[in-house]
């Protein structure tokens, strides 16, 4: 018999993030499929009535909450006590939780802490033969497993964008508070404040429908015999701020980046997709200069339609790798492209 706990942090405003909701879609699919669980809910943050209320009707036995200033900001001294003391509050066996930067920093040392296990980037959980279990890609998204353990408590951090989101009615939810003594150590971090680039400066947006990938061709010879890096910057950022599309890059375009050569300045490794770069889940994708080559294309595993530009009607999105390959000049699409996005604003 399981306890399953669904383990979230508020966001700034008190609400639950969208991979907060996947993550309780998940929990609420596994306790549906193993006889006798029970699922409560865990809350983390500032105020966590808010939260508590959106999940009022999840079916959770109990919403636990460890709340107050000291557990707004996403700190390891406070986070980590706030785990510990909500998973043995809800006597938890399975606590599942979304893999966000705050939870991803914290969930491995509170399963140390309680001799627990912990799973990272799962992507789904489920039960099978009244076992829980998870699946999980390797070898980069080449191959995927289904893990079980027998181990308690297990911690699993789901990896957002994966599963649907759990949606249902809001109310006004009772929160149980679980007091938790923080020490003059676990404060000794003090949060200052954050610093984020505006959303228009910020590039990568795993939320959005499209995923614009930009290749090393954008910075080489053109036919004119010149680079045009300028214009490609322009007519990059010009697509984005205009679709609010994501953007990726292959390996060479920010690898030459890092070089000091003069490229696209708002690319980063960050934006690498790729076998050494990452694995975005976005319904779309449009590679722009870009070959399509395999280390590349393999963090292309969860893009559903895959469309390319490239002048090379032998490059290797032509090999299958594409759904729809134009034999075009990039800069000449992307300014009509945007020609059209203007006419339509
Ligand atoms: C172990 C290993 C791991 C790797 N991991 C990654 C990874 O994670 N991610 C990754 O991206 N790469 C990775 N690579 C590198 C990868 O193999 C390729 O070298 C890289 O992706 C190529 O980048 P590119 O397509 O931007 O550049 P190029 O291969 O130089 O291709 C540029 C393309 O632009 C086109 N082009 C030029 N001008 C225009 C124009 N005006 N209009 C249209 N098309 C134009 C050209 O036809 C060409 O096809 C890895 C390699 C290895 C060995």
């Amino acid at each position: 018999m399981e306890t399953i706990l669904f383990l979230a942090h508020t966001e700034a405003d008190g609400t639950l993030g969208k991979a907060a909701f996947e993550a309780l879609a998940a929990a609420r699919n596994l306790a549906g499929g193993l006889a006798g669980s029970t699922l409560i809910a865990g809350l983390v943050g500032g105020d966590v009535q808010p939260a508590a209320n959106q999940i009022a009707s999840c079916g959770a036995v109990k919403i636990l909450g460890v709340t107050g200033a000291d557990f707004a900001p996403s700190r390891y001294a406070t986070d980590i006590v706030a785990v510990e003391a909500l998973t043995r509050a809800a006597a938890a066996t399975l606590v599942v939780a979304p893999a966000t930067s705050r939870w991803n920093r914290v969930f491995a040392g509170a399963a140390q802490r309680l001799g627990g296990r912990i799973d990272t980037h799962a992507t789904n959980v489920s039960a099978a033969d009244g076992k829980p279990g998870i699946t999980r890609w390797y070898y980069r998204q080449r191959m995927e497993a289904v893990v079980q353990r027998t181990r308690r408590p297990w911690f699993i951090l789901l990896d957002p964008g994966c599963g649907a989101a759990w949606t249902g009615t809001a109310g006004a939810a009772q929160v149980e508070t679980i007091p938790v003594a923080l020490t003059a150590a676990s404060k000794h971090t003090a949060v200052t404040g954050v610093q984020a680039p505006s959303a228009d400066q910020q590039t990568i947006r795993p939320d959005a429908k499209l995923l614009f990938v930009a290749g090393a061709g954008w910075t080489k010879t053109q036919p004119d015999g010149r680079a045009h890096s300028d214009e490609a910057e322009q007519l990059i950022l010009d697509f984005l701020a205009r679709t609010k599309a994501s953007l990726g890059s292959t390996k060479s375009l920010v690898d030459l980046s890092g070089e000091g050569q003069a490229v696209l300045k708002f690319m980063t490794h960050l934006n690498q997709v790729g076998q050494t770069g990452s694995t975005p889940r976005h319904t779309k994708g449009l590679a722009t200069c870009c070959h399509g080559e395999e280390p590349h294309t393999v963090g292309w595993r969860f893009i559903n339609e895959r469309r390319a530009v490239n002048l090379n009607p032998g490059c290797s999105w032509a090999q299958g790798k594409a759904d729809v390959l134009y034999v075009a000049d990039a800069f000449a699409v992307m300014r009509h492209v945007n020609a059209l996005l203007a006419a339509r604003a």
